[in-house]
């Protein structure tokens, strides 16, 4: 396998390339940033409205870069060429890894490394179609491309039915767990998102430790342009006139055991313009937003109260624990719903 060990070099060639001189691809992009030793702070370039400068850092020391706000890394890896992948994909441009080389070898004018491999007479061929044939051969952070079709799931989630779940309520939702060692959902667990009651994609969850990134979207579904959850709930939302916001999946599942099915997820802690749309043209005139009771889901709150508050009566509970997901269905109901009544 000394083969795939000189490719491997080969990219790690190109990050040294790119971090003796970070600041011409920031540049680039037209970032702003800060630097402190060996540190690189911005505000995240990722995901939408990052207002803190210090939301993303990169290490200069150790290559990486990672998203504090929002785990951005976790989409797209953390290495260089997924931070650019990242930010091609927060502008709506193609971002495959092969897109982030190539813009990396363009900016960089990588190609001359060509003429040192060739010297060594260890390559014929172009530099750059190696690179890219070498990381779709062995990198685990380029996500799989799978349609819905492709997915072979077992008819059950004993992932989330560990994380105390009931069967009944996955079975609502659609999860189920893939351990199909041929597909490359495998050890992910399926969550089928839905639009107009047509399954337009899923978002796979790692069920193992190791397996990153945490989550995948699959192929064409850009998680902004859609609430989880938003045709099951609009009828009651209708109904009641309000809807209750949520960061995860999993905190719409368990509003559901507890009776709630007026929910929405937003795949995130911020509200995207198209999410905005969205609420506004469900006719809903409350909302009770429930993000995570962390620093990020606090300043969450503080943005949605910024953006929706002249639009939308808000409800913000004191919420107990980490996340919804994680607390019991008798604590949700004795000390959050119980203030809430006639809203679901
Ligand atoms: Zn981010």
């Amino acid at each position: 396998m000394s083969f795939q060990k000189t490719q491997t070099l080969d990219l790690n060639k190109v990050k040294t390339i790119v971090f003796n001189d970070i600041d011409l691809l920031l540049g680039h992009f037209d970032l702003e940033y800060a630097q402190d030793s060996d540190n690189i702070f911005m505000s995240c370039p990722i995901h939408e409205g990052s207002d803190n400068p210090n939301a993303l850092s990169i290490s200069l020391d150790k290559q990486v870069w990672r998203c504090w706000t929002r785990g951005c890394h976790e989409e797209f890896g953390t290495d260089i060429f997924a931070f650019v992948r990242g930010v091609l994909y927060s502008r709506d441009e193609p971002h495959q890894f092969s897109d982030a080389l190539r813009l990396i070898c363009n900016i960089y004018n990588v190609s001359n490394a060509k003429t040192e491999y060739k010297e060594k007479g260890e390559r014929t061929e172009d530099f750059f179609s190696d690179l890219v044939r070498t990381f779709k051969k062995s990198d685990p952070v380029t996500k799989p491309t799978a349609s819905c079709l492709d997915v072979h799931t077992i008819g059950s989630s004993p992932y989330f039915e560990s994380r105390n779940f009931k069967s009944k309520t996955l079975r609502y939702f659609g999860v189920e767990d893939c351990q199909d060692n041929s597909c490359a959902m495998r050890h992910r667990s399926i969550i089928p998102i839905k639009n107009n009651g047509k399954k337009i994609g899923y978002i796979a969850r790692s069920t193992k430790d190791w397996l990153q990134p945490k989550y995948l979207f699959s192929e064409g579904i850009k998680k902004t342009d859609y609430l989880y959850n938003y045709d099951n709930a609009i009828d009651t939302a209708r109904n009641k006139h309000c809807l209750f916001l949520v960061e995860g999946q999993g905190d719409v599942w368990r509003l559901y055991e507890a009776g709630v099915n007026n929910v929405v997820g937003l795949f995130g802690k911020d509200v995207s313009i198209r999410q905005k749309e969205l609420l506004l043209k469900s006719g809903v005139t409350t909302l009770v937003v429930l993000t995570d009771n962390d620093q990020a889901g606090r300043e969450s709150k503080i943005k949605i109260n910024r953006e929706l508050g002249r639009l939308f009566s808000l409800v913000f509970p004191a919420t107990y624990g980490k996340d919804l997901g994680d607390t019991s269905v008798n604590k949700i109901k004795n000390e959050i719903l119980i203030n809430l009544r006639g809203l679901y």
